[in-house]
């Protein structure tokens, strides 16, 4: 008989009842050093002050009224984020694939205001996740999320990731845009190259093309700076942010210069729920904290010290670690044995990671994890690590 919930996940039978910061606290009583952030979505941790208050003085005012009328909170965050960021306007959606949805529709609605009807399709890149709506899953082009859902929705073509041969090749009369994640998450904490990243902005360029970054994993301060490419000092046309951005209320936003929302009028896109005024609040007391002095400091310094403790890690354990991937606080572990095992093992001892492909594991602490959850995450894994063969 099926479960009356649903039976699309593999779930751990944890459940947890409470937070606070970088801890979790399981029905058994159990603490979890959490090093999963609901897979980088917790971004200011469990029950952050600042965000519990705000969202409870809201939740006592007004939760939502569609956005056929003025709400204020949403013109500050959307202001805010221009503000810090490359973008010259905002849309708000729940999720991050609501926010990759809508950029592909910009990036086409782009080029048919533009005359240009006929420009279309996106080149985009292997091991790439950018959620699993039909047009984000043809995206991806991952099979194993393809099968059983019938034709793949057409518009993009993929090519191989830090490849700008396969990227010119690919490009015709008929592209719109180049979709990629500067960091993918998903994929196993492959990272764009700084260059190759600068080359997609100039190939842009040329051929008259949208830049359209997947920030949804490793946007909002995760690599150290509010936005992955930031590093590679580019100009995006659009960026699609989720996760981090409502550190655990569901939000999502598109991201846009001026001329790449050219296209966008009013009753081109819509949504119902998108940047009530429950989600704006909290997506403002997020911000409150990420452009407080210093914070993105914090999230550089943390990461080098977790980046060192891994690779000292690796270097202790050769037979179960083979390598760090990764930026700031969005950092792989290659794994020798199934990282599923690994995860699987490590939870049970307390800590908890996210399995991703390529057989790494990733290491997603919220970004106000201090130096002693650092040690105490590395004390885990030396542990497991050391005893792994007794295990196995
Ligand atoms: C999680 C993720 C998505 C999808 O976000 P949802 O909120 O699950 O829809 C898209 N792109 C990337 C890079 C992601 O990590």
């Amino acid at each position: 008989m099926i479960p009356t919930l649903m039976p699309t996940y593999g779930r751990s039978d944890i459940a947890f009842e409470r937070g606070e910061g970088v801890y979790l606290y399981a029905t058994d009583g159990r603490r979890y050093l959490d090093f999963a952030a609901g897979i980088a979505v917790n971004s200011l941790g469990h029950a952050h002050p600042h965000l519990v208050k705000a969202l409870q003085d809201q939740a006592a005012r007004l939760w939502h009224t569609s956005n056929m009328y003025t709400i204020p909170e949403q013109q500050r965050l959307a202001d805010r984020l221009v503000g810090a960021s490359f973008a010259d306007t905002v849309f708000f959606c729940n999720s991050g694939v609501e926010a990759i949805e809508g950029g592909i529709k910009l990036c086409r609605r782009y080029h048919h205001a533009g005359g240009n009807p006929g420009k279309w399709r996106i080149v985009t890149f292997d091991g790439a996740f950018h959620g699993r709506s039909l047009a984000a899953l043809a995206a991806a082009n991952n099979p194993k999320y393809l099968d059983g859902f019938g034709p793949k929705v057409d518009g993009f073509d993929q090519v191989a990731f830090n490849n700008m041969n396969e990227v010119r090749n690919a490009i015709g009369d008929d592209t719109a845009a180049i979709l990629i994640e500067p960091v993918q998450g998903e994929g196993g904490i492959r990272t764009a190259d700084i260059e190759f990243m600068r080359a997609l902005r100039k190939v842009c360029d040329e051929f008259g093309l949208l830049l359209f970054l997947d920030e949804v994993q490793c946007g909002m301060g995760r690599t150290g700076k509010l936005f992955a490419h930031e590093w590679a000092d580019i100009r995006p046309d659009v960026v699609a942010s989720a996760k981090g951005i409502g550190s655990g209320f569901p939000l999502g936003a598109i991201l846009a210069t001026e001329d790449a929302a050219r296209g966008m009028k009013p009753g081109v896109h819509g949504t119902t729920y998108g940047g009530n005024q429950l989600a704006m609040t909290v997506g403002n007391a997020v911000m409150d904290v990420m452009l407080a002095g210093g914070f993105m400091e914090h999230v550089r310094e943390m990461g080098e010290s977790l980046r060192g403790r891994l690779e000292a890690i690796v270097r202790m354990f050769p037979e179960i670690f083979k390598g760090v991937r990764g930026a700031g606080l969005i950092l792989g572990l290659e794994c020798v044995p199934t990282v599923a095992d690994l995860v699987g093992v490590l939870r049970g001892q307390g800590l908890l990671t996210v399995p991703a492909g390529e057989n790494v594991m990733r290491i997603l602490p919220p970004l106000i994890v201090q130096q002693t959850h650092i040690d105490e995450a590395a004390r885990i894994l030396e542990t497991v690590a050391a005893n792994w063969k007794s295990k196995s």
